[in-house]
């Protein structure tokens, strides 16, 4: 799978037949970012930033965010801007990686999580890989780095086969596990992967998250817009089945 990380080769390379097209580079110390919003609800324990990547190779059928699948840049944000904003909001507990896919931008977001851990915040990603993949030798860069400040990792794609309608489960397919490596944890395993929240930010604009860890726009089909801007309010509410 193409990696997102800038590559620091200097050696001109020959295009091969059948080769994937170059990605874009993204400049260190900065992440492709899908979309973000605070004061969630609905995608891991207490409130929470959520920070969506853009970037997944994996295509899963029936995957929610299928806007956040090209690698090209969406949005490019710096990791100081990232933990700025996130602690620019008191009610947020920790942060929630999603995506794309978070651990093909590893390297940039343990930096972000060993910054907000050290102001007491937690860290939570998903993933479309298992924990033991990430653990591999074939894991992307970074990946390890990235495991050690999580509090919580939920492992694996969404399997539309497998998938669960339920208001008390927090895991979208069954396939899917919840790791809690922060024991202090292990008794807020408590939101609903069905649950939906519409958060209003300033400039009008909605942006509708937690379906299976889905974010969307909803006033525009142009969802290259997303900014990190306070919110008017939010709203919850459980999905219909
Ligand atoms: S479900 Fe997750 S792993 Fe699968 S394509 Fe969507 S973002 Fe990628």
């Amino acid at each position: 799978m193409p990696s997102t990380i800038a590559s620091t080769s200097t050696q001109p390379t020959q295009p091969q037949p059948n080769q994937p097209p170059a990605l874009p580079e993204i400049p260190p110390g900065y992440l492709n970012v899908m979309g973000y919003v605070d004061n969630s609800e609905v995608n891991g324990p207490g409130v929470r930033a959520v920070l969506w990547v853009q970037g997944c190779g994996r295509h899963c059928p029936g995957c929610f965010n299928s806007h956040s699948w090209p690698f090209e840049i969406n949005q490019l944000v710096s990791v100081d801007e990232v933990v700025r904003q996130v602690l620019r909001e008191p009610r947020n507990q920790g942060i929630t990686f999603s995506g794309g896919e978070p651990f093909k931008q590893a390297v940039v977001l343990a930096q972000v999580a060993k910054q907000l851990k050290a102001q007491g915040l937690t860290v939570m990603s998903f993933t479309g890989f298992t924990l033991e993949q990430l653990r591999s030798r074939q894991a992307p860069v970074g990946s390890q780095d990235l495991l050690d400040q999580l509090d919580i990792l939920i492992d694996g794609p969404y399997v539309a086969s497998q998938a669960i309608h339920s208001p008390n489960s927090p895991v979208s397919s069954s396939n899917q596990r919840v790791h809690v490596f922060n024991p202090a944890l292990q008794h807020q395993i408590d939101w609903a992967s069905d649950a939906v929240e519409i958060h209003i930010l300033q400039d009008g604009q909605r942006i509708i998250t937690g379906y299976r860890g889905h974010m969307a726009f909803s006033e525009s089909e142009d969802e290259s817009g997303m900014a990190f801007q306070s919110e008017r309010g939010s709203h919850s509410a459980t999905a219909p089945a």
